[in-house]
């Protein structure tokens, strides 16, 4: 125990780079997904069934001090990367003076958010002024009947506004599209066109088995990089080294580039760097894990930073192999939806 101690607090004794977390099959893990909300204001058709899902009681939902702490003792164990998603974080009160706060975190190196886009262009000059490190924007199809059906909501103008607001106030900008059982490849083509004409990367997501989607997604998504290559013959995958969930791809004569995020199919989880917390306050360390520690429990019961420290060491030490494994040994009455997950 002595050494183990040590060990997590090493950066505050020793000066010197904190030995990270490492997991049972030696993945470093430097990355925090924070569902800050599980509240939304779109109704995604693969994301939530249409009658809605109970919101979780507010008081079952971290604060933004219990999250911002929680954040300090992640990046004391060797995260520099946290993304704020949710639900849709926008719809959180509070969100941007949290973020403010979040860029204050020793060792934090890298913020970034996740978005439909709807409430956010409000909000961009904010962004910039904390140098958020990226955006990305969740945007399905550019046809305003197509956005409605999808979304069930009509919010397709207010989503543009983000994207052209933050591409002027050069905000590092992704765009996360999913691909469903109804995308056609003029769609596709359409979504493209947009990592043609602006610097941004453009990232075709497998529909994954989440609340609202249906299990036939293999049929959609087996073929994703193929079909990519049949539409754009002279699509060319870009050498990427780094722990990423996306498959990029350069075109000539585009000024950004594509992406593919194989969710479903689990092609990434032999370099998966990332955990999460659920706006319920649970850690997963893996997408189709049930949550592996009540992290809300055990702030809440008075822990110290030290004992809840080493909590989420001893989860991260016994992670699943991979998310088949994880689905596999997780026994789900329903599926969740994203957006109580963090997506
Ligand atoms: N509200 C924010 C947004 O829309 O970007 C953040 C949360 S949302 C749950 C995060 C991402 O998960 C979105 O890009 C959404 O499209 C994606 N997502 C939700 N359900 C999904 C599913 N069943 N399969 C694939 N992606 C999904």
């Amino acid at each position: 125990m002595h050494n183990f101690h040590n060990n997590i607090f090493q950066s505050q004794s020793e000066p010197g780079p904190s030995p990270g977390l490492r997991d049972n099959y030696g993945r470093q893990v430097t990355y925090l997904r924070l569902a800050i909300t599980d509240r939304c204001n779109l109704r995604c058709r693969y994301c939530r069934p249409e009658a809605g899902v109970p919101f979780i009681p507010h008081e079952e939902i971290l604060t933004l001090e219990e999250l911002e702490r929680l954040v300090t003792l992640f990046c004391n164990l060797g995260i520099t990367k946290v993304r704020v998603t949710g639900g849709e974080p926008f719809t959180r009160r509070g969100c941007i003076s949290f973020l403010v706060k979040l860029r204050r975190v020793n060792g934090l190196r890298s913020l970034h958010i996740t978005t439909n886009g709807v409430k956010t262009a409000r909000f961009l000059d904010n962004l910039k002024d904390i140098r958020i490190d990226g955006l990305n924007l969740s945007l399905d199809t550019l046809d305003s009947e197509r956005f409605s059906r999808i979304t069930r909501r009509n919010y397709l103008d207010s989503v543009l506004q983000t994207l052209h607001g933050s591409l002027s106030r050069e905000i590092p900008l992704k765009i996360n599209s999913v691909i469903q059982e109804d995308t056609c490849d003029e769609e596709i083509t359409k979504l493209a066109a947009l990592a043609k004409q602006f610097p941004i990367t453009l990232r075709f997501i497998e529909t994954m088995p989440f609340s609202g989607a249906k299990r036939s997604g293999i049929i959609v998504n087996g073929n994703l990089i193929s079909r990519l290559h049949r539409i754009f013959p002279e699509l060319e995958e870009a050498e990427d080294l780094s722990p990423t969930t996306a498959r990029i791809f350069s075109h000539p004569g585009y000024r950004g580039k594509l992406g593919v995020i194989q969710g479903f199919s689990r092609q990434f989880c032999g370099t998966c760097n990332k955990v999460r917390i659920t706006p319920a306050g649970m850690l997963k360390t893996c997408l189709y894990d049930n949550g592996v520690l009540d992290l809300k429990a055990l702030v809440r019961s008075g822990a110290d930073d030290q004992e809840i420290s080493e909590a989420i060491v001893a989860c991260v030490q016994n992670r699943f192999v991979n998310g088949h494994e994880a689905e596999r040994s997780s026994y789900r009455s329903t599926e969740p939806s994203m957006a109580d997950i963090g997506g």
